[in-house]
């Protein structure tokens, strides 16, 4: 037995049992009579004491040798602590050890393995093993893991069974580049791997499974903008016999149940609101309403005066940031080169100062009176005190622009706060979107997605306009969930993929065992799947999904620590038929 009890366990009722620990040694402090060592686990910290009085010679002369990391056993006596810690849970006790085991010796770390530690990311990143023995890390860890086992236990218990789905297989229709792995045995030939197991999923529902989820790895080849993997969990669901308004309240429930069960928040119905409405009001898919500062569209305000860069735009939009009159002209100017930035792209920003007196002082006074201020105070809900900023131009871009600096200035202000939490639906998204490159349709979510019957129509008038059964749940300004109620129809799934610009050979090629399957009795279906790594994140009340995936890779997609991705040798590369094109 290598222990009789783990390093956070025991307590002043322990007090005089003779036990025996495990673990690493945190800290020595040898005072020369008197040698204290801090012993870690993954369940807490342990303080021994080893007594030249009261502990055995041979076995003192031993704990004078042992340094950061090294892995002991310890057998001794729990003894009350003189001077009590309360900052930890065995704070009241210490082990008068008795004897010492050196399990294994360990080289001096790289960084501190403590909560604050002096260790950059790389570095960190490289010695993750030792980085995963740190709390934050560890934490995190066992989080993620509270968080799967609700999400498991939830699902299980509406009648959900978690099927898992292959890793070899070939283009699902997400839209990223593939990561592709070649056949050995068939020459020439290649897997990929699974973008989402969505086409897997759908042929569950052919195959009445009804309620299936998995938490599963998706890998999509695409360049790692912050904080994203080319790996990453989702908690995939799919069922059939189900309607958008079945979907949502399940997965409503999900949403809920998680809240509750891990951050102990009762959070009411969630607000839902359209595409369109998100859109206008925060220029954005995935807005954060955890604060106000919605868009007010100010078009009919002011266009009919002389200022030219406003009469042109295609849309003249404001937000009202609060208490933010008396920003000086140096704060107003660093807004404005915020939005100038190339990653922004805004060509300017027009302010209006609401003070406090009920008069405008805006950077456009040449053009417009107190009157027309007034109009656009009332537009973006602006109060005394506020700050309205306004940009404009062609519809698409000045939102995103808007949006940007919405979300800024409300970091800025600390409106984002990480222990708050406002999630919604956001529903009716448009079914395609049209690429500016390929000039042609692109699926908005993909190709499965059903467009609402209402809109059927117009699927060939004016694609650009339908709608589809497709959600997304936002929670905090992030996407963390998304799906869509299928096409089980054969005919109007081949309808979609023309107007997706694929010949039928094409489809055929990439999805024919689909459809395959849909001759034989599919379902009415729908699903969804959760980003896993962002909603443990944000349920965490933190930002970076890295902190909470065991080894992650970084932003050139490398993993550090064990040095992939790496060449393979000539011979592997013969037997796959290979040849290197550099
Ligand atoms: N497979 C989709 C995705 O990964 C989700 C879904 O439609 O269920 O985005």
């Amino acid at each position: 037995m290598y222990r009789s009890h783990t390093c956070g366990e025991l307590r002043s009722s322990h007090i005089n049992q003779e036990v025996t620990l495990a673990g690493w040694v945190q800290k020595v402090r040898d005072k020369g009579f008197m040698i204290w060592v801090d012993v870690r686990d993954r369940y807490g910290i342990t303080q021994l004491i080893f007594d030249e009085e009261r502990t055995p010679a041979d076995v003192f002369e031993k704990a004078k040798s042992l340094g950061r990391e090294f892995v002991i056993q310890v057998k001794g006596d729990v003894i009350e602590r003189e001077s009590k810690n309360k900052n930890i849970a065995t704070g009241d006790i210490e082990i008068l050890v008795k004897d010492l085991t050196i399990l294994n010796s360990a080289k001096l770390p790289p960084f501190t393995i403590e909560d604050e530690t002096d260790g950059g990311e790389d570095l960190r990143m490289k010695y993750r093993y030792l980085d995963i023995r740190r709390n934050p890390v560890k934490n995190s860890l066992m989080f993620r893991h509270s968080v799967a086992m609700q999400v498991r236990n939830y699902l299980s218990e509406q009648g959900f069974i978690e099927v898992e789905t292959p890793y070899l297989i070939k283009s699902t229709p997400e839209g990223a580049r593939d990561f592709v792995v070649p056949s050995r045995m068939n020459e020439g030939q290649f897997y990929a791997l699974p973008q989402s197991p969505q086409t897997f999923k759908q042929l569950l529902m052919v195959g009445g499974m009804d309620k299936y989820f998995q938490i599963v790895k998706c890998f999509r080849d695409e360049d790692l903008r912050a904080d994203r993997q080319p790996e990453f969990t989702q908690i995939d669901c799919e069922l059939a016999f189900v309607e958008q308004e079945d979907i949502l309240n399940i997965f409503e429930g999900l949403t809920r149940h998680l809240l509750k069960e891990i951050r102990g928040l009762e959070i009411e119905k969630f607000p839902r609101m359209t595409y369109a409405d998100a859109m206008k009001k925060y220029g954005n898919d995935k807005p954060d309403i955890r604060f106000g500062m919605e868009f007010g569209e100010l078009n009919e305000v002011a266009q009919h005066k002389d200022f030219k860069v406003f009469n042109d735009a295609e849309l003249v939009v404001g937000i009202a940031v609060p208490e933010a009159a008396s920003y000086t002209r140096k704060e107003i100017d660093g807004l404005i080169d915020w939005v100038k930035r190339p990653q922004v792209g805004a060509l300017g920003m027009v302010y209006v100062k609401c003070n406090e007196d009920g008069s405008y002082k805006s950077s456009v006074d040449k053009f417009y009176d107190q009157e027309d201020l007034a109009k656009w105070a009332a537009a973006t809900g602006a109060k005394a005190g506020d700050l309205i900023c306004i940009l404009s131009g062609n519809t698409n871009k000045v939102r995103a622009q808007l949006s940007a600096l919405r979300m800024e200035i409300a970091t800025r202000l600390g409106l984002r706060k990480p222990n708050e939490f406002a999630p919604l639906w956001v529903v009716d998204f448009p079914l395609l979107e049209w690429d500016e490159e390929t000039e042609r349709y692109h699926a908005m979510h993909h190709p499965f997605t059903s467009p609402k019957p209402e809109d059927f129509a117009k699927l060939e008038t004016a694609p650009g306009d339908v709608r589809a059964n497709a959600y997304d749940l936002v929670l905090n300004g992030n996407e963390i969930g998304g799906g869509s109620i299928r096409i089980h129809d054969k005919d109007l799934q081949s309808r979609m993929f023309s107007l997706l610009g694929f010949t039928p050979e094409e489809a055929e090629a990439q999805f024919g065992f689909l459809m395959n399957a849909f001759q034989y009795g599919a379902p009415p279906h729908g699903g969804l799947a959760f980003g896993f790594d962002r909603l443990v994140a944000i349920l965490g009340g933190q930002e970076t999904i890295r902190d909470f995936i065991a080894f992650p890779k970084n932003n050139a997609g490398r993993d550090v620590m064990i040095d992939a991705p790496a060449a393979i040798d000539d011979e592997q590369l013969d037997e796959l038929h290979i040849k290197l094109n550099l």
